[in-house]
C-alpha cells in the first residue's frame, strides 16, 4: 500500500452553553466552568462589559454603569444590549435596561445627546420619565418631588 494518510483536522470545538446553544461569536462567557446557583453554568450569552464609573455618593467607592450584548440562550431569537446600573449605598436601585431592535442605535444617540445637557435637565429628564411612567402605571410618582 502507498501514499500518504493524513489525520483528520480537528480544530477547537466550537463554544456552546449548558443547553447546547452554539455561542454567537461575540460571546466570552464561561460556560465550562463558572457554576450559577442549583442550574450550573451561565445559559446566557454575553459580550464583554464596558463599565463606565460615575462619581458616587461614597467617597470610598465609584458608581458605575455597564453595557455588553447578551443573547439568552434558545429562548430568545434575537440578542439584545444590556445596561446595568450600580449605585453604592443602602436603599440605592439597581436598575437595568434591556433595549433590542432600532431602540439600541436610539438609545446610543440619545446618550450622546444627554453629554450637551446640564444636569439639571438630567434630572428633569428623569423626573419627566418617571412622571410619564406613573401616568401609565398609575403607581404614584413618589420622587417627582425630589
Ligand atoms: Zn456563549
Amino acid at each position: 500500500m502507498t501514499g500518504t494518510t493524513t489525520a483528520p483536522v480537528h480544530g477547537p470545538a466550537p463554544r456552546q452553553n449548558r443547553d447546547g446553544h452554539p455561542c454567537p461569536p461575540w460571546c466570552v462567557t464561561d460556560h465550562e466552568t463558572v457554576q450559577y446557583g442549583t442550574d450550573g453554568t451561565y445559559g446566557f450569552h454575553g459580550s464583554a462589559r464596558t463599565y463606565i464609573k460615575l462619581r458616587s455618593r461614597s467617597a470610598r467607592l465609584e458608581d458605575e454603569i455597564s453595557v455588553r450584548a447578551i443573547r439568552y440562550g434558545c429562548e430568545e431569537p434575537e440578542p439584545h444590549v444590556a445596561l446595568a446600573g450600580t449605585v453604592f449605598g443602602a436603599g440605592a436601585p439597581a436598575p437595568r435596561l434591556d433595549v433590542a431592535g432600532d431602540d439600541m442605535e436610539g438609545l446610543a444617540v440619545m446618550v450622546e445627546m444627554l453629554a450637551r445637557a446640564t444636569p439639571g435637565q438630567h434630572r428633569q429628564l428623569a423626573a419627566a420619565i418617571r412622571q410619564a411612567a406613573a401616568g401609565i402605571t398609575g403607581a404614584p410618582d413618589a420622587r417627582a418631588s425630589r
